[in-house]
């Protein structure tokens, strides 16, 4: 049987010291694919570079609630561009969502409605992190 892990992100600092033997564990217990998130422009713009690096391993591009400070205004339009131009490179959108954690909740759910569109513009799913926000 072949699995896939639908949401991994392999591309954190976090994993640096044993990225290359977990995934390898990973594949040799029949998981082989990885779907790794984007959380912001930057990293999401890293990812393409990352994908190449890892067999297996699929990517999204996206800004996340959790790292709404790293976000500007001007992000989003890019994050249009680059998915855009970078649409065969992508499974999906996101992560995106809303976090009651995090303050800011209009820019929040502004950051989140503009990645549904993109989502739907492009024909990617999305991939949506949501914490206490059952109810908003
Ligand atoms: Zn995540």
């Amino acid at each position: 049987m072949q699995f896939i892990d639908s949401h991994c992100h392999l591309d954190f600092t976090e994993f640096d010291s044993n990225r290359e033997s977990l995934i390898s564990e990973c594949v040799a217990k029949g998981v082989e694919q990885f779907v790794v998130p984007g959380i912001s422009l930057a990293q999401s713009r890293a990812l393409l570079e990352f994908k190449i690096n890892f067999a297996g391993v699929k990517i999204a591009a996206g800004l996340h609630p959790y790292f709404l400070n790293q976000h500007q205004e001007s992000h989003i339009e890019q994050l249009f561009t680059f998915a855009t131009a970078n649409k065969n490179q992508l499974v999906a959108i996101g992560e995106c969502g809303l976090d009651r954690s995090i303050e800011n909740l209009s820019k929040q759910t502004f950051l989140f409605e503009q990645q549904i569109a993109l989502a739907n513009q492009l024909g990617l799913p999305l991939i949506v992190h949501h914490r206490q926000s059952h109810d908003l």
